[in-house]
């Protein structure tokens, strides 16, 4: 097992990219901690996870309110002891052209994918520095180079790209490596939600002519997640079957 009695604080934990994360994590023998806004979703994961011998617990918190990631992190080193792993996934999209968007449009999604990356982050460190431990993986996309109608969620993206490797400098010298994935086209709700015609246009462009998996984006969070990553901080890695290459 890779992660044996690490515990493994996943945000946006209940559905998609996170649930998988839970799902593996847990598998490889880490104690999971699934937070998430509503407890719908993560209800669910945490019963899977128990009944194929795993343990995780539910965590209520909006990653946009710094009260809500604090009392977040005070309760999984409560009832786990300790906090080896943060998975900065909670993400959202609002898309517009730039011309249409609305101040609250922007808000939200930068609230959500970069702030609430940035609270997770500055609130796990108290933890992680004491015990002189910790990865942390933040989520970014491949619209982090820029998507039409994208405007806020490619600025948070490529904004979660900056705070992982400035975080990789600061938090270096407590052995907490920080590093980042930039997801391509992933079949999950949030990849559900798209119109047909953005889907198509989505899928031609992905040499490897197919969505990819919540589970093959679980398989990079495991890896650096794992010991096997100790000497890797503050790279951004995308997987997205080679959308990001060339032209
Ligand atoms: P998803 O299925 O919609 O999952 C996102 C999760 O984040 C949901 O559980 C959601 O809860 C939670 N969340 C939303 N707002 C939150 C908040 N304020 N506080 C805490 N949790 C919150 O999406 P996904 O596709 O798995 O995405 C996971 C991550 O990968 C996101 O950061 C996303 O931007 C990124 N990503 C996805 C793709 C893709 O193609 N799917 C591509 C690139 C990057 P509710 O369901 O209750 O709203």
């Amino acid at each position: 097992m890779r992660l044996k009695d690490k515990v493994a604080l996943i945000t946006g934990g209940g559905s998609g990219i996170g649930a998988a994360v839970a799902r593996r994590f847990a598998r490889e023998g880490a104690l999971v901690a699934v937070a998430d806004v509503v407890p719908q979703g993560a209800e669910g994961v945490i019963k899977e996870i128990a009944a194929g011998g795993g343990k995780a617990i539910f965590t209520q918190a909006d990653v946009r309110k710094a009260g809500d990631v604090s009392g977040m992190i005070d309760y999984v080193v409560k009832e786990y002891g300790h906090l080896d792993i943060l998975i900065n996934n909670a993400g959202v999209t609002k898309d517009n052209l730039c011309a249409r968007m609305s101040e609250e449009e922007w808000d939200f999604v930068v609230a959500v994918n970069l702030k609430g990356s940035f609270l997770c982050a500055q609130a796990a460190y108290r933890p992680m520095r004491k015990q002189k431990y910790g990865r942390i993986v933040n989520t970014s996309s491949v619209v982090s180079r820029g998507n039409m109608g994208q405007v806020n969620y490619s600025a948070s993206k490529a904004g979660v790209i900056g705070l992982t490797r400035t975080l990789a400098l600061e938090y270096a010298r407590s052995n907490i490596t920080v590093n980042c994935i930039a997801p391509g086209f992933i079949d999950t709700p949030m990849a559900a939600a798209m119109d047909d015609k953005v889907k198509a246009l989505a899928l031609e462009r992905i040499p490897l002519s197919r969505m990819g998996t919540p589970e093959e984006v679980a398989n990079l969070h495991l890896f650096l997640a794992s010991e096997e990553a100790a000497y890797i901080t503050g790279q951004v890695i995308f997987l997205d079957g080679g959308a990001s290459i060339g032209i």
